[in-house]
């Protein structure tokens, strides 16, 4: 952002620009009530924030974009969204890679119950 690389190259005659704050989604079913995020939208806007980028990941993996950036614009119409942060990579390579973080194929992950069962392995 302080580079205004990525996405943020949209500010490119800006002398500088600031980072007011960050929040994250404020969770699921936003298929019932996106409404949701507007609180803690509005603690951002109450700053007087010019613009709001939705993160990579969010971009990539969250299926409610569309709903969550319909629900923030009836609200605060003046408002600027950018989908992205820094420029955008390959979304279903980066899919592939957060599956295969969140349920590994390539590496078994250990947890708690192996160290109870004995069956825990380590170098
Ligand atoms: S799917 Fe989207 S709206 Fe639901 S918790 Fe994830 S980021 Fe938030």
């Amino acid at each position: 952002m302080r580079k205004k690389k990525g996405l943020f190259d949209r500010y490119d005659g800006e002398k500088t620009l600031d980072l007011v704050g960050m929040i994250n989604c404020s969770g699921c079913p936003t298929i019932a009530a996106p409404e949701k995020i507007l609180k803690r939208v509005g603690a951002l806007v109450d700053y007087g924030i010019d613009a709001l980028h939705f993160s990579y990941c969010m971009t990539a993996l969250c299926p409610f974009l569309k709903k969550y950036e319909k629900t923030i614009l009836e609200t605060y119409p003046d408002l600027t969204i950018v989908h992205g942060t820094h420029r955008p990579g390959d979304k279903t390579v980066f899919r592939k890679k957060v599956k295969e973080l969140l349920c590994p194929t390539v590496a078994v992950p250990q947890d708690m119950n192996d160290v109870i069962q004995k069956k825990f392995r380590s170098k």
